[in-house]
């Protein structure tokens, strides 16, 4: 990786380290196994994912992308950790799942090379991983076509969410290993509404997400306090 790639290579680290627990659904990616059927909804229902070209970045194991190609969409996974992108690649062939290819490639990259060239853009959980968050919201702005939808999740910055996400969810309730996340890179909506704004693209839809750890249940609202979603659209030609 040269030294100017938007990434924190201990950060990709982590992640390689984890590699092979990626589709235990019991294990260290519980929560998203558990969220995947919930964000999977909210996505088609705004784009409609049937039939569309579609970028996964930053998609790890390919939960999320697996899920958007069996909905019928094509799919490209990018990361750029190798070991989740391979077992991504060999999850999809043994589960038989077409219409999904997957990259090593940084989406920044990936847009000077292909700009423009897909409907939606998906981007989950990745942000609070990265240097330069905005540098990857811009690149999938030119990564997304006229019209076409961009999605972000990621988790807001304030005292409930060091309580919930690293104190609660690393701490007490042990959803995800330690030193999962660092609550400083985490990022406000308006933060990541100012990078998108500055990437001409609109948000048209912010959501929350809650968790009740009795019911172990996940949910959308509109308290973006911890987790949250944004749905952004880049304004047609
Ligand atoms: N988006 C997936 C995985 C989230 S885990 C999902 O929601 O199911 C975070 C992922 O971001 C990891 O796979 C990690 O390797 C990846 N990542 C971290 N920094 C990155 C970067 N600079 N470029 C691309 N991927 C990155």
């Amino acid at each position: 990786m040269s030294a100017s790639v938007n990434a924190d290579p201990a950060e990709l680290e982590k992640f390689s380290e984890l590699a092979h627990r990626w589709w235990d659904a019991e294990g260290e990616f519980r929560p998203l196994h558990q969220i995947n059927p919930l964000r999977l909804a909210w996505i088609d229902g705004i784009a409609a994912l049937a039939g569309k070209q579609v970028l996964d970045v930053g998609c790890g194991g390919g939960i999320l992308a697996e899920a958007m190609a069996r909905s019928g969409a094509r799919v490209t996974g990018i990361d750029l950790a190798t070991k989740p992108l391979r077992v991504a690649q060999l999850h999809a062939l043994e589960a038989g799942v077409s219409g999904l290819n997957y990259r090593e490639v940084s989406a920044e990259a990936l847009a000077d090379e292909a700009p423009a060239s897909f409907d939606v853009v998906t981007c989950m959980e990745m942000l609070e991983h990265v240097p330069d968050p905005a540098s990857v919201v811009a690149a999938c702005a030119r990564l997304v076509r006229p019209g076409g939808w961009v999605f972000f999740s990621t988790i807001n910055r304030n005292p409930k969410s060091f309580a919930f996400a690293i104190v609660g969810a690393e701490y007490v309730l042990k959803l995800l290993p330690r030193g999962t996340h660092e609550w400083s890179r985490f990022i406000t909506p308006s933060e990541l509404a100012a990078a998108c704004r500055a990437a001409q693209l609109d948000v048209r839809q912010m959501r929350g997400m809650q968790y009740n750890p009795l019911t172990r249940r996940y949910w959308l609202d509109g308290d973006t306090r911890v987790n949250y979603l944004v749905a952004t659209q880049r304004p047609a030609a």
